[in-house]
């Protein structure tokens, strides 16, 4: 097993809820807020930028502020 995949099947176990309608397991993970967790730094993302936009649109609703969203992205895209 390679560590992407150790790291992936890791955030899915960890915070996926297959019955929560609002995301994929790689949406939910890239909304995971745990930054203390030692693999926050490196969770997988959704592999398309709509689907980012859309994980980013649902969070507005729900959870995080604008500032957070946008710290994750700039601390993605740098
Ligand atoms: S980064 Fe988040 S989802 Fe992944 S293991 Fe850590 S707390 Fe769980």
């Amino acid at each position: 097993m390679s560590y992407r995949k150790a790291i992936n099947d890791k955030c899915k176990d960890c915070i996926f809820d297959p019955s929560n309608k609002h995301g994929t397991w790689r949406q939910q993970v890239y909304l995971c807020t745990v930054s203390s967790c030692p693999l926050w730094p490196i969770r997988p993302h959704p592999s398309t930028q709509n689907a980012i936009i859309q994980a980013d649109e649902y969070a507005k609703t729900v959870f995080l502020s604008d500032e957070k969203i946008s710290n994750d992205l700039k601390q993605m895209h740098s």
